[in-house]
């Protein structure tokens, strides 16, 4: 049955850092938690694992009501973004610990012990210390240890946020490999889009406490509900409603609308046909693997357009160039300030 959050709310004084929030996670998947910081991420995170009690709402997990159960009746892992493994305990004792506070036979912990340390790909490092340890394997460590006691589920908060951004991308790459293996529901909280488009099943977006949005990494990005969503989730160009862009003008409806472009979205051409717009190229960022135009419209708005290598060659365009562009797809949304 997995995890159901229903209409969850958590106030501290009378500021709501979570807003009547509803999310179901289905067994066995993976979900994030996407939302900029101080959106509720972490408090519905806590809330979920029992070290937090809602002022109103209910979770239930795996069909049962766990709203007021405690900590240990949940059976919950955690890892959190510096989750302080035991300096003076080697990895494989760190590995251990819940199994032995459990009074787990021996045998039966080594042996575990041993699985779990090739399930991380850290076979070979038992006898190391933490200090003798990267920051990612640490969390591998960290990650190894939630696991040992077969949790139903497993709640990651930021886990790889003090890594450095390569070390980040390897690490998603293997939590995902890793879920396939163990396939337990795991609820993933980061701040980082490109980290929860690439490892999760569903993404919850938050801000200030609420949901925007659920959903695929793929109907988030190309049907996001907000205009929050569609700003957090992937760049985007934010026109005003008069800006000389739109062939058809009846998409506007109101002059307080704004036209929400992705820059991927954005078509070259260096000839004009029935739906393109006449621009100036005002700059070239190569960045190798893309190459970022920023465009001036007849209006006096920029707008960003990102091309493949082959599409940039095949234009052969130059800064200060008259071009026209037209657009695959964009959005309207009423104004939208960004906070
Ligand atoms: P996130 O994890 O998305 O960054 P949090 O859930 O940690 O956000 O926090 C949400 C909001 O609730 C923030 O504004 C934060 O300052 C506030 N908050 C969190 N914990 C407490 C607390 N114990 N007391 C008061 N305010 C808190
Ligand atoms: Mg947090």
């Amino acid at each position: 049955m997995g995890i159901a959050v229903e209409n969850v709310s958590k106030l501290y004084g009378s500021f709501h850092a979570v807003d009547g929030v509803s999310v179901f996670v289905k067994t066995g998947s993976l979900v994030a938690l996407l939302g900029p910081s101080g959106s509720g991420k972490s408090t519905l995170l806590r809330m979920i694992a029992g070290l937090e009690e809602p002022d109103s709402g209910e979770i239930w997990l795996d069909g049962e009501n766990a709203t007021y159960k405690s900590v240990q009746k949940r059976q919950i892992g955690f890892v959190f973004q510096h989750y302080a493994l035991f300096k003076h305990l080697t990895v494989r004792e760190n590995v251990a610990f819940p199994l032995e506070i459990r009074k787990v036979p021996k045998s039966k912990t080594q042996q575990r012990v041993e699985e779990l340390l090739e399930l991380v790909q850290l076979r070979g490092f038992g006898d190391r210390y933490p200090h003798q340890l990267s920051g990612g394997q640490r969390q591998r460590v960290a990650l190894a240890r939630s696991l040992a006691v077969q949790p139903r589920i497993l709640l990651l908060d930021e886990p790889f946020g003090a890594l450095d951004a390569k070390v980040r991308k390897e690490l998603r790459m293997w939590l995902r490999k890793l879920h396939e293996e163990v396939n337990v529901t795991t609820v993933f909280v980061t701040h980082d889009q490109e980290e929860a488009m690439e490892v999760s099943d569903q993404i919850v977006v938050m801000n200030k406490g609420r949901v925007e949005q659920i959903g695929t990494p793929a109907e988030i990005y190309d049907h996001p509900a907000t205009p929050f969503v569609m700003s957090f989730i992937g760049p985007v160009n934010v026109l005003p409603s008069n800006a000389d862009i739109l062939p058809d003008k009846s998409l506007v409806t109101a002059t307080t609308d704004q036209i929400f472009l992705r820059p991927h979205d954005v078509v070259i051409q260096t000839s004009p046909d029935d739906a393109t717009t006449s621009v100036k190229v005002y700059r070239i960022i190569n960045l190798g693997w893309e190459i970022r135009v920023e465009l001036v419209l007849m209006s006096g708005e920029t707008v960003n357009a990102y091309l493949s290598r082959d599409q940039f060659n095949q234009l052969n365009i130059k800064e200060e160039q008259h071009v026209y562009i037209k657009f695959k797809q964009a959005k309207i949304f009423p104004t939208y300030a960004v906070s």
